[in-house]
Order: structure tokens, then C-alpha cells, then sequence
């Protein structure tokens, strides 16, 4: 069985209409692989159809990345050239819809010296994130994913069907069947997370505790007032209600940054910078990630830890349930937009401005001196063990649990 031509637009246009929620009258910015013109023609259409103004299309190619990699200079990789600095500076003027479709081999850079691909990114970013920092929060993007022949064998390296397997669970976790309504089932499923952050919000938590048998020991201090947000949130400039990630499950909010004490015990292993960290732990000792250790790229980790001067703090805790879709599938996605759905995860990295009161209006330095962290990383990764348990704890010292056994208590 092939994926059918209908399927395929019937997922173009969920991400168009219901994760990007295009308008009439935007640009759009669509970041695809070559390997992935077909898919990206059907985006561009969905986009038009919807009202766009103009769609631009930056391909991508992890083929080309390697290379890139493997034969030219550091210096020459790390430049940020005048029109790259252009193009970013223009999208501070026109806001434009963001379209992120993911297919990279989650190997692509193996083998690749991981210091090298640091620095690169280091220099790349100083230059870029300012940009970055100017669209923060005041423009729609979603990131949906489709198989590569490389992405669907890493998953299933014994089965002809790889790539077939991986549309079928792709498919099922962006809720999409032959005969469904996909936008009316977001909905549905989006007013569920809406539901459980409400009764999160209310509790008014000041800090969680986390504990499993694996070694995981961890507490982390919340911004106060700081909302949980999950699934979507409306763009402040034009009030488009958009959903950044497809699949999402996850209900996160921003912790306060610098603030935590322990360890945290990864239950999967992560891709980053397109090379696989396994088997690892981080401790935390005055909010700052003093130690860490993998069975598998170590060197990756502590690089990843030291990417700048606030990669060691977390930007991010979020609760998803070990029931969720993604998990259910049963095996690992090696890429994040997955993974991090199917169970509770924490990032290292930057946070999430829009969690604070006013956040919207604030500048990314503004937010910070309210606790969320800045950082040009933002890695998740995985601590919902099966026995996870995290307790909720309010400023006047009660305590409620707020997951058991890795779900809803
Ligand atoms: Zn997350």
C-alpha cells in the first residue's frame, strides 16, 4: 500500500489551514527537503488556496549538510553571508507564516566532529538570534514532519515497507483517517489539552517535584503567575489561532530559569545537531546542569550543555501522559517533534515568553529578568519513565499530586 494522493492533500491542507492557519493576504515561508517536492508543491498549493500572498520556498538537504560538514572549512561554514542576514531582517518586516516539514535522517552528521558542528551553529546563531528574537512570538509557524526513505529505516531497518510504516504512524498521530474530519478531531483534541492547562492554572503551583526508580530526584521552581499553555495559541498580531507542532500532546510552561536541584534521568534517546545522545542523565545544582553522563555521545552532551552561557538552564517543562498516540506506536521516532509527545519532558534552552502575563509585549531581555530562560538552544528530552510520579506543590507548602505510574494521577 502507497500513501494516496488524497491523503497526501488532505495532511497538506491540515497543515496549512489548521496548524498554520494561513490568511488572507500572508507570506509564507516553507522549509522543506528537496527529497520532499512533491509534498512541498502540495503545501504551496494549500497555502495559495488558503490566501496567501506569496510563498517562498527554503529547500533543505541533509545529503548537502554532510558534505558541507565533511569537506569545508569551519570558518567558512560559520559565516553568516550578507544576503542570509537579509533574508532574516526582511522576515523581522513581513512576519511571515512559517512552515517547517521535517524528513532529515536522524544520522545525517554521524561521524561528523560534534565540536565542529558547535561552533558552526555558536557562530551562525550569534549573528542570527537577534532576528529570531524580533519575530519571537509575533508570527504563525508550524512543524510537521513526512518520511525519507534514510528517517523511515533508521525506525525500521528490517522491513521493506519502512517507509510505509512510518506515513501509517505519522498519520495516526496528526489524527488524520480516509474518511475523517482531521480539523473537526483538532479541535476536539485541542479543547481537551485547553481543559487540563486550565485545571493546572488553577492549582497555582510554586514548584514540582519529580521521582522514578531509574535515578530521576528533581524539583523545579515555577514563575509565578506563569500560565500552562498546550496544543495552540493565537498569534497577538492578527489573532490567528495556530498550532505549532502536529503532532502535540504535551501541556508545558517556562520554569523560572536558574532555579532547580537534581537529577534527571533521560528515558529515550535524542537526536541533536542530527547525531544521537543515548542512555543519559543531567544533574542540576543551583538551577545550572553541573554534571552529565551518556552511554552515547557524551561529547555531544557536553557541548550541547555549554552552547552558551544559559544552555545548562531549562526553558521548558511539559506533561504528557506514557498513554499518548506517539508512545503507543511503540517504538522511537529519533526526532524530537515526536518523541517529545509521548511522554514528560523538560528542555534545556531557551523559554517561552507568551507563558507570562503580558509576555507578548515583552522583549525577549524583558522576559528574562521575569525568569524565563534565553539561550539559542531549546533541546528537549525525555524523563516520563512508566513510574514517573510529579507533585504539584502550592506557595503555602500543600502538596497534590499531579502524575502517577507516568499519567494523570
Ligand atoms: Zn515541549
Amino acid at each position: 500500500m502507497s500513501i494516496s494522493e488524497e491523503i497526501l492533500r488532505k495532511y497538506a491542507e491540515l497543515i496549512v489551514r489548521t496548524g498554520a492557519n494561513v490568511q488572507q493576504g500572508q507570506t509564507v515561508t516553507l522549509n522543506i527537503s528537496v527529497e520532499q517536492h512533491h509534498f512541498a508543491a502540495l503545501i504551496t498549493e494549500a497555502c495559495y488556496k488558503a490566501g496567501a500572498r506569496k510563498v517562498n520556498v527554503d529547500w533543505t538537504s541533509d545529503v548537502q549538510r554532510r558534505l558541507d560538514f565533511a569537506y569545508a572549512d569551519e570558518k567558512v561554514l560559520s559565516c553568516v553571508l550578507p544576503w542570509e542576514e537579509a533574508k532574516m531582517k526582511q522576515m523581522t518586516e513581513d512576519l511571515p507564516c512559517r512552515i517547517f516539514i521535517l524528513s532529515d535522517d536522524p544520522d545525517a552528521l554521524d561521524g561528523i566532529e560534534p565540536q565542529k558542528i558547535s561552533s558552526v551553529m555558536q557562530s551562525r546563531q550569534s549573528v542570527l538570534k537577534p532576528y529570531r528574537n524580533a519575530i519571537e512570538g509575533k508570527h504563525q509557524w508550524v512543524i510537521a514532519a513526512v518520511p525519507s526513505e534514510k528517517w523511515a529505516r533508521k525506525i525500521f531497518p528490517d522491513r521493506e515497507d519502512a517507509v510505509e510504516l512510518l506515513w501509517d504512524a505519522i498519520l495516526r498521530t496528526v489524527r488524520i483517517t480516509p474518511d475523517n474530519d482531521a480539523a473537526a478531531e483538532w479541535k476536539a483534541h485541542t479543547d481537551l489539552i485547553a481543559e487540563k492547562a486550565k485545571w493546572l492554572n488553577e492549582q497555582g503551583f510554586s514548584s514540582l517535584e519529580y521521582k522514578s526508580a531509574n535515578g530521576t530526584d528533581f524539583t523545579v521552581e515555577l514563575i509565578p503567575g506563569a500560565r500552562w499553555e498546550g496544543a495552540g495559541m493565537d498569534n497577538p498580531v492578527n489573532g490567528a489561532f495556530y498550532i505549532p507542532n502536529m503532532p502535540t500532546e504535551e501541556i508545558f510552561t517556562s520554569p523560572y530559569a536558574g532555579r532547580c536541584e537534581g537529577t534527571l534521568v533521560a528515558v529515550k534517546p535524542l537526536s541533536w545537531n542530527s547525531q544521537i545522545i543515548d542512555g543519559f542523565s543531567i544533574t542540576f545544582k543551583d538551577g545550572r546542569a553541573v554534571s552529565c553522563k551518556a552511554q552515547k555521545g557524551q561529547e555531544l552532551l557536553e557541548q550541547m550543555i555549554r552552547m552558551d552561557e544559559k544552555a545548562c538552564m531549562l526553558g521548558e517543562v511539559a506533561l504528557v501522559p506514557k498513554e499518548s498516540p506517539i508512545n503507543r506506536c511503540g517504538f522511537l521516532f529519533y526526532e524530537t517533534l515526536f518523541d517529545e509527545n509521548a511522554c514528560c519532558h523538560c528542555a534545556l534552552g531557551m523559554g517561552f515568553k507568551e507563558v507570562l502575563p503580558g509576555g507578548d509585549d515583552m522583549t525577549v531581555e524583558e522576559a528574562e529578568k521575569h525568569g524565563i530562560n534565553d539561550s539559542i538552544i531549546h533541546v528537549d528530552f525525555m524523563v516520563g519513565a512508566d513510574d514517573l510520579s510529579v507533585d504539584g506543590i502550592r506557595p503555602d507548602g500543600t502538596r497534590q499530586a499531579i502524575f502517577r505510574n507516568g499519567t494523570w494521577a
